[in-house]
This record gives structure tokens, sequence and C-alpha cells, in this order.
């Protein structure tokens, strides 16, 4: 299975086959580098979310399709009025604090520079060292423990908790932009979902919120998502699922309440996509971060616990020293020491000099 530059590893071929029995490509969308020509006017615009027109409901604000805060600039729709751009605002904001610390480890520049992370027990930001003026600092915040270490394997833990957020908001935000992917002919077919979208009314009450996908060893710096379609109305699975990439993550959902489906809702078969590379990263870590998360709750999550696993190679050993934190100077060569105060990560090609 291969999607532009990207493939599945030989492991996960099964998986890829049983996917594309039932799915075909129907949509990669990209974020372009510069604004987007030939939108609507907004004299002439309707909102795809409340099915309200110019006049009822107004279009000042651009209406991104993916959110700025993962980096999206340019993709923008001419279909989604400010209030509906507003709810949307909380949903985003929501998957932000579910992704914890990626925007600042995959360095997304949103709105402004890098963003910092800072929740109860971390905190991360951008500090030059050694040279590299965008190297990412993570310290504990709060006096608290957050780094591990395995000899045996190599293998550095970061354990830290993440801000509290909804998690069917999360849910929304992705199902959202999902929606803006779906062509016009299949909007018809997707009311209910859009009542879900821009009101609590069903919240807690849709069972079947579930994120699936992958955390990859790997960073897609430009995110993209693509809408596939089932192959056949007579299969039992969704019409529609959608795959967000983004960072290290890649985030599959399958798009709630399309009319012809609901017949199909008592023996569903929901097949995952299998894990993409793009010739980078060790493919045998997949396997660790598989993502199956049930977000129908609209009760807030609070202090939920993710842990990160950096496996250190031996080249990385060699490269590896402690720094003196009130110095800034590198003390000695060492690849674990006991009081980790903090971890700068630098560039993979990154070479610093040593004094
Ligand atoms: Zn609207």
């Amino acid at each position: 299975m291969e999607t532009a530059n990207i493939k599945t590893p030989p492991m996960y071929k099964a998986q890829g086959d049983m996917f594309l029995a039932d799915y075909e490509c129907e949509r990669e969308i990209y974020c372009p580098d510069q604004k987007m020509p030939s939108l609507t006017i907004k004299s002439l615009r309707v909102c795809r979310f409340c099915n309200k027109k110019f006049g009822e409901v107004s279009f000042k604000k651009e209406a991104h399709i993916f959110p700025v805060a993962l980096g999206n600039k340019y993709l923008v729709s001419d279909f989604e009025c400010d209030s509906c751009n507003h709810i949307f605002g909380t949903y985003e904001d929501d998957l932000c604090k579910y992704l914890g610390i990626e925007r600042t480890l995959s360095k997304t520049e949103g709105r402004k520079d890098i963003p910092g992370f800072v929740s109860s027990n971390i905190r991360a930001t951008k500090q030059p060292i050694l040279g590299q003026l965008d190297a990412i600092k993570i310290e504990p915040n709060n006096g608290g423990e957050i780094f591990g270490f395995n000899p045996e394997t190599n293998t550095r833990t970061i354990t830290y908790k993440k801000p509290a957020y909804v998690p069917v908001n999360v849910y929304k935000a992705l199902l959202k932009m999902a929606l803006c992917c779906v062509a016009k002919g299949d909007l018809k077919y997707y009311q209910k979902a859009f009542k879900f979208l821009t009101s609590s009314d069903l919240d807690g009450k849709i069972k079947a919120c579930y994120l699936f996908g992958y955390r990859l060893p790997i960073n897609y710096t430009d995110m993209f998502g693509v809408l596939y379609r089932k192959r056949y109305d007579s299969l039992k699975t969704m019409t529609h699922t959608f795959i967000l990439y983004y960072g290290s993550f890649m985030l599959q959902i399958f798009l709630p309440f399309y009319q012809k489906d609901l017949k199909h809702y008592t023996d569903l078969h929901l097949p995952i996509m299998p894990p993409l590379f793009d010739g980078t990263g060790d493919e045998k870590w997949v396997a660790s971060y598989a993502i199956k998360d049930d977000l129908s709750s609209p009760e807030k999550r609070i202090g939920e616990e993710e842990v990160l696993h950096m496996k250190i190679s031996e080249e990385d050993l060699k490269n590896m020293v402690a720094i003196d934190p009130f110095t800034k100077k590198v003390v000695e060569r060492k690849s674990s020491p006991p009081n980790v105060a903090g971890i700068f990560i630098v560039d993979k090609d990154f070479k610093f000099k040593l004094d």
C-alpha cells in the first residue's frame, strides 16, 4: 500500500490488504503553501454545518479546514460560518490538549512560533543550546519525576500528564475536518452528523466515537488528511473513514450517521489502516504505539498520563553528553546520569562541538 512516498512495512501487509479490500481513496487533502484562489464570494455562501445562508449568519472569519494550531496556514473553506467556527475552536483546543507535548516536539509553527507545552508535571520550551537555536528543552514542572532510563534496551522514557480535555470534543475536532472533505453529493446523508457536531445534545449518547491509529517514530512535518470510501454499499462497514497524518500521529475515525449505513450498525466491522512509513524511523517500534481510544464521553479526562519511549542507538549514546545547567557547558560524556534536571532534544543530524 502506498500513498505518495509513504508505504506500509511488510509485517502489516495482511492488515493493509484487509483495509484495501473494503476501502478506496476518495480524496487526499494537503495544506497549500499560499492563499487559496477561487473561494465562493461571501454573499453567496451557505454553511455546510448549520445549513444557514449569508445574512442569517456571517462569514467574516477565515475558516481553516485543519487547525492553524497544527500548522495549517492556508487550507480554508468557504462553507463554515462564524458561529460554527467559534464552536469548532473549542474542539480544536481539546484536540491540542489530547496531543499533549506533540506540537512542541514536532516543532509545529502555529499562529506564532513553536509552541511551548506546560502541564502539571512537565515543561517543554524552545531554547538554544550549543549552537542549535531551536532545541527543545524538557524538564519537570513542580519538582516531579518524569525521566526514566532502561539501560538494557537503551530506552529513555518521559512520563508526563496531559492537560485536562473533553474526549468527545477531540473526536468532534477530527469529525469536523473529515466532514469538510466529504463531497457535496454526500452531505444530505450526513445531516445527523452535522447536528451532533454543532450542538452538545447528542454528547454521551453516541457510544461509538472511536479513535484508532498509531504513534510512529517519524514526523509528518506537513500535515495531510485522506478520506477513504467503502468500495460497495453492501459492505458492513462505514461509508467513509478519515485519517489525519500529523507529527508522529496517524489518527483514524469512521464517519458516523451516514444515513445508508444505519442498517449495518448492529453488525459492523471496522478495518484499520496499517501504519505507514516514509522511509525514516525504525519500523519495529510501531507496535508499542497503537491507539484505540473511546472518545464518546463528554466528561473531562483529568491527569491522563502518557509515556514517551525514546530508543537510543549506539551512535546516539556516543553523542550524548551531560551539561551543567548553570554554566551551560558540557561536563562529560555520559549516557545515563543519575540526576537529570532536563533534556535537550536537538536535530538528528546536529553535531555540536565539545569545548
Ligand atoms: Zn454554521
